[in-house]
């Protein structure tokens, strides 16, 4: 997968791409992140990308002329356009999911009071917010996306597996985990998970899920009946209490 960042501090996009997992994936051809910049792309002798709202207001508007130019040059037939911006689609796990089966994303990045609302007409195929509350500029929004789309590309995580068990690929959030040394601080590891007895971990890392999902996000589970949920429970402590 391809991804470009329109922005104005490439430096920002630079630093991510080329570190961590990330770094790695491109290494090895499975992701890139790149970053075009938007000023390269200004017909301005002053190299301006902005300028003032019409009809007057508060900040200034990124303008559609550099945008527009900058499009031309990296856009392609099977490119998926998305405009960083607090108005959109809210982020979440399933869309990081679903953006897995593009060749090519490029994001607009965002700054001051936004851009001019023709290059999102001409242009953007969704417009999506990370959340809501309002950020200076996109380039972490982008990164945030581009981060949860990449390490869900095949190749990209050591292990298939952390992906199929994490929070938010089900409806339920992660298990409490632990490592060496067995007590820490007079603290000890749960005595199931040292048990060996992996029909009863696995029944123990399912109860505390639903635990964690009732106690901090009951809306996760709206879906199914208080009964049901009894019914797990029940049945996930039996496992877990069998001599
Ligand atoms: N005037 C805009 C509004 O009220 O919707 C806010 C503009 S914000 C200060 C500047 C830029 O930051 C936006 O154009 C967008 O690219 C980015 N941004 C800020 N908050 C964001 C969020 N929650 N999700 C995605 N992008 C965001």
């Amino acid at each position: 997968m391809k991804i470009d960042i329109i922005t104005l501090f490439p430096e920002l996009i630079d630093t991510y791409a080329h570190n961590g997992i990330i770094g790695r994936a491109a290494e090895n051809s499975l992701l890139s992140i790149n970053y075009v910049n938007l000023r390269d792309f200004s017909e301005d002798k002053h190299k301006r990308v902005d300028d003032y709202p019409y009809g007057g207001g508060p900040g200034m508007l990124l303008k559609p002329e550099p945008l527009y130019n900058a499009l031309r040059y990296i856009k392609k037939d099977n490119s998926y356009v998305i405009y960083l911006s607090p108005k959109g689609n809210v982020f979440n796990q399933q869309k990081a999911k679903e953006y897995t089966k593009y060749e090519h994303i490029i994001f607009i990045v965002g700054h001051y009071e936004g851009i001019d609302q023709r290059i999102i007409d001409m242009f953007v195929d969704e417009e999506v917010s990370i959340g809501d509350y309002v950020l200076t500029s996109g380039e972490l929004p982008a990164l945030i996306i581009a981060d949860a789309v990449g390490r869900l590309i095949p190749g990209v995580l050591g292990s298939e597996e952390s992906i199929v068990e994490e929070s938010h690929s089900s409806e339920l959030l992660e298990y409490p985990q632990y490592t060496r040394p067995e007590e820490f601080m007079g603290h000890k590891v749960p005595e199931i998970i040292l048990s060996g007895n992996h029909q009863k971990i696995k029944a123990w890392r399912e109860l505390k899920s639903v635990e964690l999902t009732l106690e901090r996000r009951k809306d996760k589970l709206s879906n199914i009946s208080q009964i049901d949920i009894d019914k797990r429970c029940e049945k996930l402590n039996k496992i877990i209490n069998r001599k």
